[in-house]
């Protein structure tokens, strides 16, 4: 059921009929969906099963895409992929700001590199970062923007097993306080249902399921309410 916000508030996404073929193979072979205003989706799949070809059609990065509706239709969009991305010739504020203008730009920066817990790093190089704290820079990169959506694509894929658990902590702390829509691609069960309030399965270039989750937050691994969960997904 949606909320009466997101009765009154556009969908962050709206696509219907979404194809993408590469040679002869529909990877995406009709696609239906719409994300409300401020949810938190999880898209689960298989290797190979198309997550990141629907993740760049709905950040507007695959010109080759048939199907109507509003590929990416809000203006404030942020990307994130398992591999930070930083620039290596730049300092971690200056990757943070990139391609941000305004005399406050440096003080944002600064104000979201403190939200992701990398207060006093601004001037260390990318190489001098963790795996995860260069994710969570990726993460203090995209806030800047202040999105309205959120792509992300396996954002943990790349790190150990303790950190990724931190950043499940960490990604869902700035949701509840900025409330973007978030469409996170995983293939991990458990980071899908530990997160997000929908579950998504891309199954056959189709949604297969649609899952809400319906677990008070904060959530754990071990909570037993998501077992049921895990057994349908
Ligand atoms: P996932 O992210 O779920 O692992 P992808 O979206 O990356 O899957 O890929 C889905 C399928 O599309 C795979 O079979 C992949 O080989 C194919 N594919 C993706 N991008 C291209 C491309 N640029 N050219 C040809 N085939 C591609
Ligand atoms: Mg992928």
């Amino acid at each position: 059921m949606a909320t009466h916000a997101e009765q009154l508030t556009p969908p962050a996404v709206r696509i219907s009929g979404l194809t993408r073929s590469f040679g002869a193979r529909d990877v995406l072979d009709g696609i239906d969906l719409d994300i409300p205003a401020g949810q938190f989706v999880a898209l689960l799949g298989h290797s190979g099963s198309g997550k990141s070809t629907l993740l760049r059609a709905i950040a507007g990065l695959d010109h080759q895409v048939t199907g109507s509706g509003e590929l990416a239709a809000p203006q404030r969009l942020s990307v994130v992929f398992q591999d930070s991305r930083l620039l290596p010739w730049r300092r971690v504020l200056d990757n943070v700001i990139l391609g941000t203008r305004g005399k406050d730009a440096a003080e944002r920066g600064r104000a979201a590199l403190t939200e992701v817990g990398l207060a006093g790093r601004e001037r260390a190089w990318p190489n001098e970062l963790s795996g995860g704290e260069a994710q969570r820079a990726a993460l203090a990169r995209s806030l800047v923007w202040d999105p309205e959506l959120l792509l992300a694509d396996e954002p943990f894929g790349a790190l150990d097993a303790l950190t990724r658990i931190r950043m499940h902590t960490l990604l869902r702390e700035l949701w509840e306080r900025h409330r973007p829509s978030v469409l996170l691609v995983t293939h991990d069960v458990d980071e899908a249902i530990v997160l997000a309030d929908r579950v998504l399965v891309l199954d056959q270039g189709r949604i297969g399921l649609d899952v809400s989750v319906d677990v008070p937050h904060p959530r754990s691994y071990r909570d037993p309410l998501l077992g049921e969960y895990r057994e349908r997904l």
